[in-house]
């Protein structure tokens, strides 16, 4: 069985993560995609919910916690990242104890958002500022920009700045434009060493999935901006440069490259990598894992250059740029067909709502195939279903692509 050995460094990189909060410092709650170098810059350990969210899923253990949101009043089909944290807050429970042996989430002392991604975090982070009765500031940049210009970066960038007085108010530290270009550096050394881990997946055997990656994404989006992050993500470089050189991939025999679209389906990730690997197919890319990657980061203009790179993702892009996007990952992996996740409770981060996968398939070629599911509800989630499918359209590119 293929499994690299950089996952056991991986596994005490987060443990040491975890285990890090309470020791002194303060600790700044983060969006995943959010500010989180200017808050490493005044001392702040930083603390993602999103990262909690993703363990729920993973764990499956949402199911425990949803509920007790429900009754307290957020809908069932909003985001299942909030419901499931609001729920184990409720319930005074979370995997942190079991896995890490903590008490309990870490207390936030500030809580900083930033709704490039989606406006639920957003209400989500504010229950937990009234919790906490805990200061919070957001940014809140343009959203769906076919480009981001200087307006939009000069907009953001005054956004970025009014954080400072929070920071500095709460950490007790002044704000030091060394020590912000000094973290936007390392943050960048790692972005683009993780850039450079995920484009292994090009070679054919690929030594790295969609499903590993997910999994080695951790410290990118919990480590970014601290030297542990780019360590680790040069540790993984090598090996899979090595996996590259010595030709071991995941599959031995790749019949069909897949790019997966949207959230992954986190207490299915293992199924679903079997399933793909059964069927000799090699699901490459994703946009999920290349929403990490900030090459726009640049410690001369620290400011400027994070409003932009943090403003030009993805997930905050307007239709036209998300095909430009996707016009590039399809010919950089060598992909064969497109899966669209769905996702019930994460509308954002879902693009098959109102037909792009149609036109994707209309405008370059290439097989389209919607499946049903969520991040962590699995209630959302037919296996069998979307097993069939899956399958179905696996061989309906096999076919297509041997038919010659
Ligand atoms: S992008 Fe989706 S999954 Fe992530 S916080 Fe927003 S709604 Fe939840």
């Amino acid at each position: 069985m293929y499994q690299l050995k950089t996952t056991k460094v991986l596994r005490q990189v987060m443990k040491d993560h975890f285990l890090s909060f309470g020791k002194g410092k303060k600790t700044a709650w983060c969006t995943s995609v959010g500010p989180a170098e200017l808050l490493r810059s005044f001392g702040f350990e930083v603390y993602f919910p999103e990262n909690h969210g993703a363990l729920m899923g993973a764990t499956r253990t949402v199911i425990d916690y949803i509920p007790t949101a429900v009754k307290y009043g957020y809908s069932g089909h909003v985001c299942s990242y909030t419901t499931a944290d609001i729920g184990a807050f409720l319930c005074k429970d979370t995997p942190l104890k079991k896995h890490y042996g903590l008490d309990g989430i870490p207390k936030p002392d500030l809580i900083v958002y930033n709704t490039n991604q989606c406006r639920e975090v957003e209400d989500w982070f504010t229950f937990f500022a009234d919790q906490y009765k805990c200061p919070i500031v957001g940014i809140h940049p343009p959203r769906y920009l076919d480009e981001v210009g200087k307006d939009e970066v000069d907009l953001v960038t005054k956004q970025f700045k009014r954080l400072i007085p929070f920071c500095e108010q709460v950490s007790g530290n002044k704000f030091d434009i060394d020590k912000f270009r000094d973290v936007l550096k390392l943050s960048k050394e790692a972005t683009l060493l993780w850039q450079q881990v995920l484009q292994t997946a090009r070679a054919t055997p690929a030594p790295l999935s969609f499903f590993d990656g997910t999994i080695h994404m951790g410290p990118i989006v919990v480590l970014r901006g601290t030297q542990i992050a780019k360590d680790y993500y040069q540790a993984l470089l090598h090996e899979l440069q090595e996996n590259v050189l010595n030709g071991i991939g995941f599959l031995k025999q790749e019949s069909c490259r897949m790019f997966w679209d949207g959230m992954p389906i986190w207490g299915k990730l293992r199924t679903l990598a079997d399933l793909f690997i059964q069927n000799n197919t090699a699901v490459v890319a994703s946009t999920y894992c290349n929403s990490w990657i900030f090459d726009d980061f640049d410690e001369a203009n620290p400011f400027e250059s994070s409003a932009l790179a943090y403003t030009k993702i993805f997930i905050n892009r307007s239709e036209k740029a998300k095909v430009e996007f996707f016009r590039n990952w399809f010919e950089l992996y060598r992909i064969d067909g497109v899966i669209f996740h769905d996702s019930k409770t994460c509308f954002n981060n879902s693009n098959a709502k109102f037909g792009l996968p149609q036109r994707l398939q209309e405008e370059m070629g290439i097989p389209t195939l919607v499946i049903e599911g969520d991040l962590c509800d699995l209630r959302f989630f037919s296996e069998g279903q979307s097993v069939t499918k899956i399958e179905t359209f696996i061989e309906q590119i096999e076919s297509s692509k041997y038919a010659y």
